[in-house]
């Protein structure tokens, strides 16, 4: 399935509520959820009480967006929480959140998962010391994610860790803003998770 290239606020007004797609705009009073906070479209603004699939279908939905994972990987992630020991719901969190481009967003490498994408995908960041320019790399525990040498006195690195260093980060990794390092100290738990999603109903979806 190509990836979507239209508006991503209408991703998060199609989900009614915040997705944090855009960076520094999701911050400010140009939010279109702010604004426009009904559904894009048509019949946007009639839209009717959801059945029980309805439900599944947006939690699904929203996770997927929230991440920028496409439906198949997704599905293939779901498989794999549901082989691993422990509830599947949590599995699917943790393996989302240790993707390389959630990493480097969350610790204030890049304004949103999208650009965290291009940056890894254009080869600035080395996991352990090697390059990787895969946006869907898995980190484990005690890896260390940084800013590639050569990439650390770029103007757009330095301007976008500025503009994120205040950002509070989770606490399962210890981030080095002068330095440009992260360090991911334990995969996290479902209440070290900020996401908005409802796994359970994700759940619920795929196991139909
Ligand atoms: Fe979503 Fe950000 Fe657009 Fe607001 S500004 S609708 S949070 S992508």
């Amino acid at each position: 399935m190509a990836r979507y290239t239209g508006a991503v606020c209408r991703l998060c007004r199609r989900e009614g509520q915040k997705l944090f797609l855009k960076g520094e705009r999701c911050y400010s009073d140009k939010c279109s959820i702010a604004n426009r906070g009904y559904a894009p479209g048509q019949h946007g603004q009639g839209r009717k009480k959801l059945s029980e699939y309805g439900l599944q279908l947006r939690a699904k939905q929203t996770a997927r967006r929230f991440y920028g994972v496409q439906e198949n990987q997704f599905h293939h992630y779901f498989e794999v929480a549901e082989r691993k020991q422990g509830i599947t719901g949590d599995n699917l969190l943790r393996i989302l959140e240790s993707r390389l481009d959630n990493i480097v967003y969350r610790a204030g490498f890049a304004n949103s998962r999208a650009e965290a994408r291009q940056l890894v995908g254009h080869g600035h960041f080395e996991v352990n010391g090697s390059r990787v320019d895969i946006a869907s790399y898995l980190l484990k525990a005690g890896d260390t994610v940084a800013v590639c040498e050569k990439s650390r006195g770029l103007d757009k690195m330095k301007s976008i860790v500025e503009a994120n260093g205040a950002r509070p980060t989770p606490e399962w990794m210890t981030v080095d803003h002068d330095a440009m390092t992260v360090k991911v100290e334990n995969l996290p738990t479902r209440e070290q998770i900020e996401a908005p999603v409802d796994e359970q109903l994700i759940v619920e979806f795929y196991s139909k």
